[in-house]
């Protein structure tokens, strides 16, 4: 090799030793995160418990599309909203938006598959990812979960209780504790009347509010009864309250919700600060909150919305109700609980081929095993006997098939009950193996 060769030899390999040491590792976006084996447990155990109760209540499940036009959520959830106006992933382009909630998008549903038709109230549930720009923090990510659920065609008080009531009762099942604040925001009949009434009791006070309420106080000032910034709190605090202000019906349907939580014993209490961040509420309005979760404390939150599916383009007068979990701080509190949720890990049998052969004869009975719906763990890499015995223990094999040549050839193998520690010869046929081995997830073995 010339020197000339040996040079450009040199700076190649230093090139491409520059190249690997550039590569830059791809991590999660911000605020979006993966939920991989050990966790994942957790969230198919709240699924269950949720689905479950959502049945006994008659939910019916519907599944809807992430993306949506940006109008949907710009009408519904309303301009002047913190959702709308800095949270919402938009394709500015394309006029379309990653969903930020459910309820718009299932409605647009209810609506498109004139779903009142088939049935006067509809009891529909769905659960899956929204999207929100927010700063991420504990129990508050970018894309996050919830299990919404909405009861359309109903105006019935009662509603407003049971509904609740679903709440309280997946809550309890899932052994978290809460505390249920429920409020009245009335109808455009009363609200427009207190809402001049807080704007002076808000002017008066302009001077020591914060920033966003001074905008607010315009805009949509029932929203700076919520604020969290303490000096505001402390000047709203003797603000007029609507749920004094409520016309006749909605001061009687108000009566009526409570008077349902009392017959169904769902402990609640009256907060008159409590307005959401949504436009689209009427009437009842309500929120889970924890005190474990820090600043993120409410696990749950919804509200009466009787004029929003005609805004959508729905019939006249059907009134609606919904609520809608967040699932990651469901988790982070289930989590505190240290409960055992199972593993996925467990197979019922791990079959270690020993060389090519006993690998190539494992192969196929691993596949017709599986089609018996038995759980069954191999290795491909041609490891000894040894690391496979340890890869069966990892994977909690409660049996281990050991096949090579002998066994290939006298058509049987050596089972190993991994608890026993007893071993004995099997034919190599599924029905054989079978008798011998209890399935895992139906075993009391
Ligand atoms: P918050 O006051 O915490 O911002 P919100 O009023 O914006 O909540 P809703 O729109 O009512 O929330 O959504 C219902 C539930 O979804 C909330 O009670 C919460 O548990 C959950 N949730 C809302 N935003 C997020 C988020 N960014 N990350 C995780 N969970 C969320
Ligand atoms: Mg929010």
């Amino acid at each position: 090799m010339c020197g000339l060769d040996f040079f450009c030899m040199a700076t190649k390999s230093a090139f491409f030793i520059l190249l690997l040491e550039t590569v830059v590792k791809i991590q999660a976006l911000k605020g979006f995160k993966d939920i991989v084996p050990g966790e994942v447990e957790l969230w198919q155990y709240l699924e269950k418990v949720a689905r479950e109760i959502f049945e006994c209540f008659n939910f019916s499940e519907i599944r809807l599309p992430i993306l949506e036009e940006t109008e949907l959520f710009a009408r519904s959830i309303g301009e002047a909203t913190d959702i709308v106006e800095k949270e919402m992933y938009t394709f500015v382009d394309k006029k379309i938006t990653m969903r930020p909630e459910a309820t718009a998008s299932l409605l647009r549903a209810y609506i498109e598959h004139g779903m009142y038709v088939q049935k006067p109230v509809q009891r529909l549930f769905t659960i899956g990812p929204m999207f929100r720009h927010e700063r991420p923090q504990k129990g508050r990510l970018r894309q996050f979960h919830q299990m919404d659920v909405e009861v359309l065609g109903s105006e019935n008080p009662r509603v407003d209780a049971e509904l609740m009531a679903m709440g309280a009762m997946l809550l309890g099942e899932l052994g978290i504790s809460v505390s249920l604040e429920v409020n009245s925001l009335g109808c455009p009949e009363c609200r427009p009347g207190y809402r001049t009434q807080l704007i002076s009791y808000i002017t008066e006070r302009l001077d020591a509010l914060c920033g966003d309420c001074k905008r607010r106080s315009s805009t949509n000032p029932l929203r700076v009864l919520d604020c969290k910034v303490p000096t505001c709190r402390e000047q709203m605090l003797s603000a007029p309250a609507l749920q004094d202000h409520l016309c006749a019906p909605c001061a009687d349907h108000f009566e009526k919700v409570q008077a349902g939580l009392k017959q169904l014993n769902v402990v609640y209490s009256l907060n008159k600060f409590m307005v959401r961040g949504l436009d689209y509420y009427c009437r009842t309005t309500f929120e889970f909150i924890t005190s474990d979760l820090g600043a993120q404390a409410a696990v749950g939150a919804g509200g009466r919305y009787d004029g929003l599916v005609e805004t959508l383009g729905g019939p006249k007068n059907s009134p609606g109700i919904g609520f809608a979990m967040g699932m990651e701080r469901l988790v982070l509190l289930l989590q505190q609980q240290e409960k055992d949720y199972g593993t996925a890990e467990a197979v019922d049998l791990f079959i270690a081929g020993i060389g090519e052969h006993g690998s190539h004869g494992g192969f196929a009975l691993a596949h017709a095993l599986r089609a018996e719906k038995y759980k069954i763990a191999m290795d491909h890499e041609g490891r000894s006997l040894k690391s496979q015995m340890k890869q069966a223990h990892k994977a909690c094999a409660r049996f281990v098939l050991i096949i090579g040549d002998a066994e290939l050839a006298s058509g049987k193998g050596v089972l190993r009950n991994m608890a026993t520690e007893q071993q004995q010869e099997v034919l190599l046929a599924v029905a054989d193996i079978a008798a011998l081995i209890p399935f895992l997830k139906n075993s009391t073995y």
